[in-house]
């Protein structure tokens, strides 16, 4: 038996494709192959169990530049379906959404069962899904058409949809050798940095508003609030940092200096008079009693000791040296980071199949016609916020579309 088209991997971009598909055509034969025993399972535990479906995030020059792989190759695809596509199509089929201040999309019911129930209800009956149904290989057949060896059986289909998901390593993309396909070497990305400093750690839970963090030696920069925990640095600069940096910090191991200004609007001149003229002002007032710059107190009190400033210092007596190490910290304050932390059990893969064998206008292989590819699979991955299923969504969508 020949399926119209084979869906492989049951996640949030092959059961979109799936749903857009026996919706636009009822009459196709659509079978979908999970090597697990459960469909969609990432969004079910996505955002921390409400699944962040999308962003706000109209713009689509605006929406690349939160790929840090992608970026204006996906031009093409988000023109097709942006995050307003995602939202309404959501809408359209009975899921009320939410945008949040910070332009996260949610489902109302803050529960990703809904997200689930209704990929469901379209799929269920007319796509038919087989569990634990692990793919091994995909064979070319030279009259068109595709074999796919399954771990129970042999399956032939006119179409195939490859939506396995991010494999960490590189091992694990050999079940496609024989389609020659360029593998970009996997590595994570979205994580935290750990930095072995209990003075840092004693502020676990400070954050400030808008940091701007560097990778040092490189042009590698992020910005946003940065939020200080028990094991190091997290909050949005640094998953961004991971996620633009995530091929470098690999190949360094994961052991590297960065270095953090507390607020990314300052410039060192405007720091370096706006000291000088509060030390005029105030030149009897203990330096660590009063925090500058709008910055947490226990943050001021920690630049200064890491700064050689005692604690009973007055600013008369500050002396040149002191005041070029303060503001040395405030500007450009360097950490050693020695290893990296997921962020909420949610991480994406840096790499997977190169964006050059696909044509992102259908998603379809530029190499074997009848062959679509989409999702984390892909080279693509987005900072955390909605953009990872957005892609997810957008490539299942389009394929969809021109597959038949
Ligand atoms: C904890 C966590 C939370 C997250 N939260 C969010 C969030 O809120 N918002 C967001 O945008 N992104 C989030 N992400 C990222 C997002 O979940 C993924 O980017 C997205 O699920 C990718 O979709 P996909 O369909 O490509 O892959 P997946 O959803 O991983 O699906 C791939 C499927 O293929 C199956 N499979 C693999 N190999 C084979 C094979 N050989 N044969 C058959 N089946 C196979 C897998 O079992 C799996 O079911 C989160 C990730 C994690 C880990």
């Amino acid at each position: 038996m020949t399926w119209d088209l084979i869906i492989i991997g049951g996640g949030a971009s092959g059961i979109f494709c799936a749903a857009n598909a026996i919706e636009k055509f009822p009459q196709k034969r659509i079978l979908v192959l999970e090597k697990s025993d459960k469909l969609l399972s990432k969004v079910r535990i996505s955002g921390g169990g409400r699944c962040n479906v999308t962003h706000a995030c109209p713009e689509i020059s605006n929406l690349i530049k939160f790929y840090p792989r992608g970026g204006k190759k996906l031009i093409p695809l988000f023109k097709q379906f942006d995050c307003n596509q995602t939202a309404t199509w959501f809408e359209k089929r009975g899921v009320k959404l939410k945008t949040e201040p910070d332009g996260r999309v949610f489902p109302v019911t803050n529960s990703s069962d809904t997200i689930i129930e209704c990929l469901k209800k379209i799929i269920h009956k007319s796509v038919e899904i087989r569990f634990s149904e692990a793919v091994q290989s995909i064979i070319p057949l030279p009259k068109g058409g595709f074999e796919l060896k399954g771990k129970n059986e042999l399956y032939f289909c006119e179409h195939v949809f490859v939506a396995a998901g991010g494999i960490p390593k590189l091992q694990g993309y050999n079940w496609l050798d024989p389609l020659a396909f360029r593998i970009e070497p996997p590595v994570p990305s979205l994580f935290t940095f750990n930095i072995q400093e209990a003075k840092l750690h004693a502020l676990s839970g400070i954050s400030v508003k808008n940091a701007y963090i560097k990778i040092s030696g490189t042009k590698i920069e992020a910005y946003g609030p940065l939020l200080i925990t028990h094991w190091g640095l997290s909050g949005p600069a640094t998953l961004k940092l991971s996620a633009f940096g995530a091929r470098i910090v690999e190949e360094k191991k994961y052991q590297f200096e960065i270095q953090v200004r507390w607020d990314a609007d300052w410039t060192e001149e405007w720091l370096r008079n706006c000291i000088s003229d509060y030390a005029s002002s105030h030149p009897l007032r203990k330096i660590a009693n009063h925090s500058l710059f709008n910055l947490p107190q226990r943050i001021w009190l920690y630049l200064v000791d890491a700064s050689n400033i005692s604690s009973d210092q007055i600013w008369s007596q500050l002396s040149k040296k002191s005041n070029n190490r303060l503001i040395e910290n405030l500007f450009r304050m360097p950490f050693q980071v020695a290893g990296k932390t997921t962020y909420k059990d949610e991480f994406v893969t840096c790499g997977g199949i190169s964006l050059d064998e696909i044509d992102l206008h259908t998603m379809q292989s530029k190499k074997w016609p009848g062959l679509y590819v989409g999702g984390e699979i892909l080279d693509i991955d987005g900072l955390t916020g909605g953009f990872n299923f957005q892609s997810a969504w957008a490539s299942g969508y389009v394929a969809a579309q021109n597959i038949f």
